[in-house]
């Protein structure tokens, strides 16, 4: 089984989903009392969101390469950002490393193409929903043509993302907006939903409405044990 490093702590609700989701999934395939060989570096949030906020990337990009190097030297035979926003990072913290990246809009974009959705609406921070990072790559690399909010409903999923999910606040009335918007984005169109950020998962999932859903979270997490399990992924297969 191969090491599987986790840049985590964005936020720490959403990381500890994935930790059990590898766990369990480990568990699942191996049985008996097997469980995953993970290395986690997990920041401090605030300071992230700090450098979200002042629109200095460049600055949370060093700080995510240093941190994936530490993870390599540390013995992960792979790395995974876990949180969908920081992808806007990935080619600066893939470039740090020798070891592979998991992309997670690679991987949410192969299982929508897989399940032969073309139109999913995005549900993300509006970092995702608005820059070209991942909508870009959904499009280019996998054929889909992805929907995003309206203005007004992209303030709310984002709004509620941060001032919620990531400080462990799950609310019905919340969850109710997010149907709302589905249902919008259903009359417009869209045949799925990616949720997009990896706290939505709180807060809603494939129970709470009919179009497929696609977890971002659970789908990187399984990835990841696909990874340390059977795939022989390399540096360059990942790289942009
Ligand atoms: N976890 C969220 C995501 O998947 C947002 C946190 C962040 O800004 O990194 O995008």
């Amino acid at each position: 089984m191969r090491t599987i490093g986790l840049l985590g702590g964005m936020s720490w609700e959403s990381t500890a989903v994935y930790y059990r989701r590898i766990n369990e999934q480990v568990r699942r395939r191996m049985g008996g009392l097997h469980s995953a060989k993970v290395i986690m570096h997990s920041v401090d949030f605030e300071r992230i969101v700090s450098l979200q906020k002042a629109d200095a990337w460049d600055a949370a990009g060093d700080e995510l390469a240093s941190l994936a190097r530490g993870l390599e030297t540390a013995g992960a035979d792979c790395v995974l950002i876990c949180t969908n926003t920081m992808h806007k990072l990935a080619d600066i913290v893939q470039g740090a490393v020798s070891i592979p990246l998991l992309h997670i809009t690679d991987e949410t974009g192969s299982a929508v193409r897989a399940a032969h959705c073309r139109r999913p609406l995005l549900l993300a921070t509006r970092y995702t929903m608005e820059q070209d990072f991942y909508l870009a790559r959904l499009r280019g690399d996998f054929g889909l043509s992805p929907m995003v909010p309206d203005a007004e409903d992209r303030a709310a999923v984002h709004g509620i993302i941060f001032g919620e999910l990531c400080c462990g606040l799950v609310r019905d009335t919340s969850r109710q907006r997010y149907l709302d918007v589905i249902a919008r984005a259903k009359a417009a169109g869209a045949d799925s939903v990616i949720l997009g950020c990896t706290e939505i998962g709180l807060l809603i999932g494939q129970q709470h409405f009919d179009l497929p859903a696609f977890d971002s979270t659970l789908i990187h997490a399984d990835a990841a044990v696909a990874f340390a399990l059977d795939r022989e992924d390399t540096p360059q297969s990942h790289a942009a």
